[in-house]
């Protein structure tokens, strides 16, 4: 009998981000993205978010490489991570590899993983892993979809996907090639992106956003144009400078991103800009604004990003103004609405004109539904999971593909962690591994959900510590209490308060006397409630109360 597939979720199925899975044969593993999530507001101090990586610490000898399927920071950005303590091949197109290499490099641990690259339509074994990379189209080039060729039959990862059938580069999703492994052999299992599940309708072609750029330019002809995209968004920069060099403008870019990637795509030849096109940041005070166009950093007003800088006059290239047209050629991702605003707030009250949401400023780079149901057509797949989004792109996708044909019990909705196993009977859920949040602050993932809690509540509602010196013998209190707050009430002008928390803190003591409590432990358990009492009655507030009684 061939040996069963395992497959498990480490994340990206729930949420939209830090997207990995492993494959596994014969007791090898094979990694399938390894990416980031970026925080929500409510995940104070964190700068990001990793898979649980517990599985593949207790599993690491049994790596064998891992597929990244694309260059996004949410497929390849937590490799810089998981490589401080593994070491495995990774496998890419060269821009995937050279988009994920920044990070690593960042990190120093170029030497803890061999990059190999892969072409488009290549098939290459890595391990018992049978992988063929099938061109797809993305809002980063050089993306896949991977076939895997398994003993239980072929297993299809769509990868992040849109079908564009007018790219910018002409590189398009392999359609034909996705068909001609349903027709020959079959599709057993289909992975796909449901990140636009619920939107009804097909994605607009990339190239689409090059015209309305044009007429932008055309309109705003002797103005100074500034434009703002992903700095991995190859093909919008390579349309912006299309739209640059049509007006004549000289092309700069501002931020650190964008002006690497540009250097990196350009150096590979997937981002075409003359060199006479382009001028440093540096320069372009010499250059009367209509003979200039910047593509900054900063689409997602992230607070110290190149376009954040502008909007608050903090920018040390551009000084913002009335001659001044800011076009925002992004859509905010959810949760980054309000610092979005606050910046384009920031360069109207500096005069610019500012061009944001505007129809067809933006395409994005996931299918829609239309695109989606095609894709299942074509796979006709035996079972299907999908992949890649929130718990209600999920069952979106699943209604969609039941819609479809796909019988109901051969579709299944999983979640992070979840383990699921292909075999000769079909595919079953076999268990779950740990998948929560790793919250990474700083270099280090060790902010635990207790750590979070603390700060939740010290930020919403502050701290008071008591500090109290007591004679355990007698139950004398020898100095204090004293009463010290942040974000409770503002000590210097509420001496009252303080006066009257200190005094219950005194009747807390002598009472806990009374009760024969006069241990530490059991003194601090009085002083807490007593404390916590008087600020609910007092001001109906909650902060965090740290009692720290001394033995004198
Ligand atoms: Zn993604
Ligand atoms: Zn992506």
């Amino acid at each position: 009998m061939p040996p069963p597939v395992g497959i498990t979720f480490l994340g990206g199925l729930g949420e939209i981000g830090r997207n990995c899975a492993c494959l596994e044969i014969d007791g090898e593993i094979l990694l399938l993205d390894c990416g980031l999530m970026f925080p929500d507001a409510d995940m104070l101090g964190i700068d990001l978010v990793l898979p649980d990586f517990t599985y593949l610490r207790e599993n690491a000898e049994r790596i064998v490489g891992c597929v990244v399927t694309h260059g996004h920071e949410d497929h390849v950005g937590g490799l810089s991570f998981l490589l401080r303590e593994l070491s495995f091949p990774i496998y890419g197109s060269k821009l995937t590899l050279g988009l994920a290499s920044n990070r690593i490099g960042e990190a120093g641990l170029l030497d803890r993983c061999e990059l190999i690259p892969v072409a488009d339509g290549e098939r290459r074994r890595i391990g018992p892993f049978d992988c063929e990379f099938i061109p797809v189209t993305h809002s980063v080039p050089h993306g896949f979809a991977t076939a895997f060729h398994t003993p239980q039959g072929t297993i299809l990862h769509s990868g992040d996907f849109k079908l564009d059938l007018t790219p910018v580069d002409g590189r398009l999703t392999d359609l034909a090639r996705i068909g001609s492994l349903a027709s020959d052999g079959g599709i057993r299992l289909l992975l796909s992106d449901s990140t636009n599940a619920d939107e009804a309708g097909h994605s607009d072609s990339e190239r689409s956003v090059g015209r309305v750029l044009y007429d932008l330019f055309h309109a705003n002809e002797g103005r100074r144009v500034v434009v703002t995209c992903f700095a991995s968004h190859i093909h919008r920069i390579q349309q912006i400078a299309d739209a640059a060099a049509a007006f004549d403008r000289k092309v700069a870019t501002i931020g650190l991103s964008m002006k690497k990637n540009v250097a990196l795509a350009r150096d590979m030849g997937v981002l075409r800009i003359p060199d006479h096109r382009l001028v440093d940041i540096g320069d372009v005070g010499k250059l009367d604004p209509g003979d200039l166009c910047v593509v900054s950093t900063g689409s997602q007003g992230e607070p110290m990003s190149a376009l954040a800088l502008m909007a608050a006059s903090e920018s040390r290239w551009l000084k913002i103004g009335p001659d001044d047209t800011v076009i925002l050629s992004s859509h905010p991702i959810p949760g980054n609405e309000s610092n979005v605003g606050k910046v384009i707030d920031g360069l109207v009250r500096l005069g610019a004109e500012v061009v944001y949401s505007m129809a067809g400023i933006h395409a994005t780079g996931h299918a829609k539904q239309e695109e989606l149901k095609a894709l299942l057509s074509l796979c006709g797949p035996e079972w299907f999971v999908p992949v890649h989004g929130e718990y209600r792109h999920l069952d979106a996708h699943a209604r969609l593909a039941t819609a479809m044909g796909t019988s109901p019990e051969k579709v299944l909705i999983c979640e992070d962690g979840d383990r699921l196993l292909l075999t000769d009977d079909g595919l079953s859920r076999d268990g779950t591994v740990a998948a929560g949040y790793l919250y990474v602050d700083g270099i280090v993932g060790d902010v635990g959900k207790g750590v979070l809690r603390d700060r939740q509540v010290l930020a919403r509602e502050g701290v008071v510590v008591v500090i109290v010196t007591v004679d355990v013998t007698s139950g004398e209190i020898i100095t204090g209490p004293e009463i010290i707050t942040r974000g409770w009430v503002y000590a210097p002008e509420a001496d009252g308060l303080l006066d009257e928390a200190a005094e219950r803190v005194r009747e807390a003591v002598r009472e806990a006397f009374a009760h024969d409590a006069a241990d530490i432990e059991s003194l601090q358990r009085h002083v807490r409630r007593a404390v916590g009492q008087f600020v609910d009655e007092s001001t109906r507030r909650r902060p965090m109360i740290v009692p720290v009684v001394m033995e004198a």
